[in-house]
């Protein structure tokens, strides 16, 4: 859809010199995703400085027929952020920090703020906001509520979703929907917020919000080897029986992938070569550091007991805990590295994992018999990125022959796991058609008279999670 120029000359009066681009090479960036795996575009980047102005820009919209698509930092992996011939609606410059309030335990900040300066906000007011995740420098507020964003501390705390008290959101009307609140308690109906929450920006805009706060922890750091799938899936389980809720993180890296980076990532070694075929990132945090020390050694103590742990190092300095980290966040930066991969974000039920990695695996190895694995991810919420390399010495040739089957043979397999085909990326336009697929029609038609409701026009970021 080309916007009128009449749109285009009342957008500019509307949002000010500093309020738009039409510049070709930022049109480019914003319509280019990290993966750089595909192409959009965009006649126009509009980017508001206040809720009134995200407003009226909205208002604009429907006035002009004219479909938007919001961005973040245009870090998602789904085929979400990124403008296919919409205009693009960039929240970068909404950053403010309208309210830190220690004592309720909450902060209200504006959703083009990156989440590392959310961090920083609650760290000033000696308090933890715990979302974590490797896009943190660049991902911002809005697009991690909208894609309802998990990471490394969901064990604990919760995906993104568990972390908002209120949202602001300019709706599709244009009209602004002030649900700010720092309650916790508050049964009056729907609770609309839930309804953004992984929306994608396909029900509203969203400019500010309100985040739960926590104590700051103190943290314990090892990387664990250990033998099978199934041993990691115990340990989990006699980690967490002997820690409780202060396993903060527990994730899974194969050691393939240990190899791949410390052969890509220049400064990287792996901690503790041995010839098992998975490592555990385990973290435990408790108010001072002697305390998550302490409970992390006895935990593990009690793994290599029990036969689970067959060696382990627990972290002597915050350095060296980066340094494990640093391993574990760059295995998708190292794997690009490496040819054609196909990548999925997917959940089954903790206790099914390691049955579901031999099955998909076997179902996988029999279209492409040569297929090798990178198994990694947040074991500890059920969530593994699952992706199929190129076989060695194949060039790109072999998967990309393949691709659909693959795909479409992981996904049947993770839908028999009892899983999901989409644990925390969303959905975007990569998943939307097989969702459409797999999900019970019931729940595909509720979402689409929902957005139907919310947006009649379908000017709200179309064609991403649901098509109407
Ligand atoms: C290296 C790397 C590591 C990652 N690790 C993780 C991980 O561990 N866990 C995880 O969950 N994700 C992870 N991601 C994915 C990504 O960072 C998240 O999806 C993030 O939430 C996107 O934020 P963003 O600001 O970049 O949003 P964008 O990519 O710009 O947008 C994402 C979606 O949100 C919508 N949107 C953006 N802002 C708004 C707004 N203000 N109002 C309404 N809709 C909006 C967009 O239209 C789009 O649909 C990772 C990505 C990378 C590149």
């Amino acid at each position: 859809m080309k916007p009128l120029p009449a749109f285009l000359a009342a957008a500019k009066d509307l949002l000010g010199p500093k309020g738009w681009t039409d510049d070709p090479e930022k049109r480019l960036a914003a319509s280019t995703p990290w993966r750089g795996s595909y192409q959009g575009d965009t006649p126009f980047i509009a980017r508001p400085a206040s809720t009134a102005e995200a407003a009226a820009l909205v208002k604009l919209c429907v006035q002009h027929n004219i479909a938007i698509t919001p961005q973040g930092g245009n870090t998602g992996l789904v085929d979400g952020g990124t403008p296919h011939g919409e205009v693009c609606v960039s929240m970068t410059r909404m950053t403010a920090v309208r309210e830190v309030d220690p004592f309720n335990n909450s902060m209200t900040i504006e959703a083009g703020a990156t989440l590392v300066s959310a961090q920083e906000t609650a760290d000033a007011a000696n308090r933890l906001f715990p979302l974590s995740l490797g896009s943190q420098g660049t991902a911002t507020l809005g697009g991690l509520i909208s894609t309802n964003a998990g990471g490394v501390a969901v064990l604990r705390y919760g995906m993104m979703r568990d972390l908002i008290l209120g949202l602001e959101v300019v709706l599709p009307s244009g009209e602004i929907w002030d649900g700010l609140s720092g309650l916790r308690k508050n049964n009056t109906g729907y609770d609309l917020k839930h309804l953004f929450a992984g929306a994608e920006g396909t029900l509203g805009l969203i400019t500010a919000a309100t985040f739960k706060l926590f104590p700051k922890v103190q943290r314990a750091t090892a990387w664990v080897i250990v033998a099978t799938a199934e041993d990691v899936v115990k340990l989990l389980a006699l980690v967490r029986d002997h820690a409780g809720d202060s396993v903060t993180s527990f994730e899974i890296i194969p050691a393939n992938a240990v190899a791949m980076v410390a052969a890509d990532i220049p400064g990287t070694r792996d901690p503790l070569p041995a010839n098992a075929e998975w490592r555990v990132l385990v973290e435990i945090s408790q108010p001072r550091a002697e305390q998550a020390e302490a409970l992390l050694t006895s935990a593990l103590e009690a793994g290599a007991e029990a036969g689970l742990v067959q060696d382990a190092a627990i972290a002597a300095s915050d350095t060296q805990a980066k340094s494990f980290w640093h391993i574990r966040e760059t295995i998708p930066l190292s794997k690009r590295a490496y040819g054609t991969a196909l990548n999925q974000d997917i959940s089954v039920p903790i206790s099914r994992i390691p049955a579901f990695i031999k099955a998909c695996n076997a179902a996988v190895r029999a279209i492409v018999p040569l297929a090798e694995f990178v198994i990694f991810g947040h074991v500890g919420d059920g969530n593994l990125h699952y992706s199929v390399v190129e076989p060695a010495g194949s060039g790109d040739r072999v998967l990309k022959a393949h691709e659909a089957a693959v795909t479409h043979c992981v996904f049947e397999t993770v839908t028999a796991f009892g899983g999901s085909i989409s644990a925390e990326h969303g959905v975007g336009r990569l998943k939307r058609d097989e969702l459409a697929r797999l999900r019970p029609p019931a729940a595909t038609e509720a979402m689409r008279a929902i957005k139907k409701a919310l947006d009649p026009q379908n000017i709200m970021n179309p064609g991403r999670v649901i098509s109407v």
